[in-house]
Parts: C-alpha cells; sequence; structure tokens
C-alpha cells in the first residue's frame, strides 16, 4: 500500500508540471518508485528483448530494446517535461540527435544554421548532408537583418544555438521565430549551453536539442543527445522513425547516468552560474586579457538580450589572451585546477585552445581560450587563473 501511494504522488509530479518548480521538477519527472520492488532509486533494465502476451501483443509497452525501453523512456519522459515540450528522442550522442533532425528532412530542403554553431554541427551539415542534397548557409543569427536575407522559400529550419561556441555570440530566440515561422520554416535551439536558464519553447522554438553529455550528465561520464518537440508533428514523427530504424540509440545505463543527473541540474547551473560571472568579472579587469566573451557582463553585445532571455548566463566563456597563440598555449599548460581538456559540463573545470581543437577552417581566434567553468571554489579558480597568466 506504501509503495503504491508513493508511486501515485511521483506521477502527480509529472502529470502537473505547470503547477512545479524547475527544482522539483528535475528531481521528479521521469522518476516513480519502482512498482515490483519499492526500490526508490530507477532499476536499470539491460533486457534487449520483452515477454509478448498471448495474444500475440506488447500490453507492457516494450518490445526490443531499440525500439524502446524503459530507461529510455524514462529519459524521455524526464527531459521532455521539464523543457514544457511533448514528447522527445533520446540518442546515442549531442551529434547523433542533431544528424536526426537533418536526415529527417529531403533532399533540397534548406537549413540555414549560425555560423558560430558547435563546430561539429557546422562539419555534420557540410561534410555529410549537403552531400546528400540538403542545402545549408551559415550566417551570423545574432543579426536579425542577415537571417530575413538569408531565409529561403525551401527553407526548412533555422538552426540556433544561444550562446553560441565558442564566442558566446547572442541570439535573439523570440526575433527569430517570428522571422522564420513567417518564411514557413521550424526553429531548433541547441539549448546544450544553457539547460534550465533558458525556455526556447516559451521563446517560440519548435524543437530543443541537447547534448547530454554535458551539463545534463554533469560528470563527464555519459555520452548522449536529445530532441525535444513541442508539438507531436509530422517532423518529430519522422525523427522517432530514424531513432527506431537507424538505431543510434543510447545503452539504458546511459540514460540511467542521464537522468540521474537531471536531478541536481538546476542546482548545478545556478553555481556553475554564479562561478563563470565571478571568473568573467576577474579576466575582464587582467592586463594580460584582451577581450572577455561572457553574456553576463555589461559590456557584452548580447547582454539586453541575454538579460531578456536567460534567467543566468551560464557555465560557459572565452576569453583572449594578450600575444596571441603562444601566449594562449602557455596559459593552458599552466593552470593547476583548471583540466586541459575539450568538453564541458561537468563538475571539474576545464581549459581549452579552441582553434588547435577545431582545425582547419576554424573561426575561433588563435589568441582565445574556452573555459568551462566547473563547481570548485570561484576564489580558487581564479587563484588558478590569475598564476597561470603571470
Ligand atoms: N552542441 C553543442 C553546443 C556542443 O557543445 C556539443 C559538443 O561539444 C554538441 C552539440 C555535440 O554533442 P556530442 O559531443 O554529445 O555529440
Amino acid at each position: 500500500m506504501q509503495t503504491g501511494a508513493t508511486s501515485t504522488i511521483a506521477a502527480e509530479f509529472v502529470t502537473s508540471p505547470a503547477t512545479m518548480k524547475i527544482e522539483t521538477l528535475a528531481v521528479h519527472a521521469g522518476h516513480q518508485i519502482d512498482p515490483a520492488t519499492g526500490a526508490v532509486s530507477a532499476p536499470i533494465h539491460l533486457s534487449t528483448t520483452f515477454e509478448r502476451d498471448v495474444e500475440g501483443t506488447y500490453a507492457r509497452g516494450f518490445m526490443y530494446a531499440r525500439n524502446n525501453n524503459p530507461n529510455r523512456q524514462a529519459l524521455e519522459e524526464g527531459i521532455s517535461t521539464i523543457e514544457g515540450g511533448v514528447a522527445a528522442a533520446a540518442f546515442a550522442s549531442g551529434t547523433g540527435a542533431t544528424g536526426a533532425v537533418f536526415e529527417a528532412l529531403a533532399p533540397g530542403d534548406h537549413v540555414l544554421a549560425h555560423v558560430d554553431a558547435y563546430y561539429g554541427t557546422t562539419r555534420l551539415l557540410r561534410e555529410i548532408f549537403l552531400r546528400w542534397g540538403l542545402k545549408a548557409d551559415f550566417i551570423d543569427m545574432s543579426d536579425l537583418g542577415a537571417v530575413k536575407k538569408a531565409l529561403r522559400p525551401n527553407t526548412k529550419i533555422a538552426w540556433m544555438e544561444t550562446p553560441s561556441n565558442p564566442l558566446l555570440k547572442i541570439v535573439d530566440l523570440a526575433a527569430i521565430a517570428k522571422t522564420a515561422h513567417e518564411a514557413g520554416a521550424l526553429c531548433v535551439c541547441d539549448n546544450t549551453w544553457a539547460p534550465i536558464l533558458q525556455r526556447p519553447f516559451d521563446l517560440g522554438m519548435d524543437f530543443i536539442m541537447h547534448s547530454t553529455t554535458k551539463y545534463f550528465g554533469g560528470h563527464c561520464d555519459v555520452l548522449g543527445g536529445i530532441i525535444v518537440a513541442k508539438k507531436d508533428g509530422e517532423l518529430f514523427q519522422r525523427i522517432r522513425n530514424i531513432q527506431y530504424e537507424g538505431g543510434a540509440v543510447p545503452s539504458p545505463f546511459d540514460c540511467w547516468l542521464i537522468l540521474r543527473g537531471m536531478r541536481t541540474l538546476p542546482w548545478r547551473m545556478r553555481a556553475h552560474s554564479e562561478n563563470a560571472a565571478k571568473v568573467a568579472q576577474f579576466l575582464a579587469q587582467h592586463r594580460k586579457v584582451e577581450g572577455v566573451h561572457y553574456p553576463g557582463l555589461t559590456k557584452h553585445p548580447g547582454h539586453e538580450i541575454a538579460k531578456k532571455q536567460m534567467s543566468m548566463f551560464g557555465g560557459m566563456l572565452s576569453f583572449e589572451v594578450t600575444g596571441g597563440r603562444d601566449a594562449a598555449m602557455k596559459v593552458s599548460t599552466s593552470t593547476k585546477i583548471f583540466t586541459r581538456a575539450t568538453s564541458l559540463g561537468g563538475v571539474e573545470s576545464l581549459i581549452e585552445h579552441r582553434a588547435s581543437i577545431e582545425g582547419p577552417g576554424t573561426q575561433s581566434p588563435e589568441g582565445l581560450l574556452r573555459l568551462s567553468i566547473g563547481l570548485e571554489n570561484a576564489d580558487d579558480l581564479i587563484e588558478d587563473l590569475d598564476q597561470a597568466l603571470g
């Protein structure tokens, strides 16, 4: 009886998300007490296949693990609930999720993408999808006029990322959504850098993409991606089909880890943001720093829009070291707390020279270092950067 009562309460949380604060939703969405055992932490279902009923149906909802499994279903429900969507499709990586959106389009369709989007997204479009007949243009989406000019009658998707990577440009999501919708295009926001802090569906986006490898996982130990839909329409059904038929699905353990990460996400995002704001302030007044890219700084060109569409400014920033590439490399090899590594969103702070990781064709300035600010004490991070800058 006790178990049943507790399960019902958990179920009510996810069926009335509109009344829940985000911290409460993050803890409860996608979770319920295991009806079979009473386990508070959900079991991991490793089974690849599920029993068929005598009449040949699958009344319990699961048939084969590529199509669906309980951990993936819980993850999709959880993330969809906290983003305010109606459905979600989880993939084995953020890039797998991005690719599914482009695969769902038809040859000849046009995609408008942010020039400062994650370089892997740009490469995916350029190196794989252009060869398969998609058309694409890469423009600075922080310039609304440029977006208006670049939209075509066959533009099916406007792909946004804000704050962008690695220059932290801010895209005005509401303004672009209005313009793109008038031109008949759907809008996707890669919300990887600002989960919880930014609510893309409230700003007119049709789909949200996350590399759940980053803040959702939160500990640099799991790879994943997800597409969340505001409405369950034709494009989302094609994405769902690509998930089933294409098979680039996350393992049950990966889903379990990502959903576990989500439970602390609102609190972590707050701490990441508070730390990053302090580090940005410190760097902005340092004599060996030429510029800091952080939307929380009042001098940042996108600050006013960021203030409108973000509750806090996130844990990512980049800065340009006086002296260019050699000076930047020297700083990145001199830190003691920051680890020299790519990726972001974990509890530990990371530093990276973006131009060298992106390679030929990079748009990143040679003196630029990108920081993923972790959950250490900001004073220690500042001291570490201070000694590394010399
Ligand atoms: N989108 C953004 C903004 C990213 O930062 C990344 C990875 O760094 C991705 C997408 C790709 O995600 P994944 O590495 O999980 O494929």
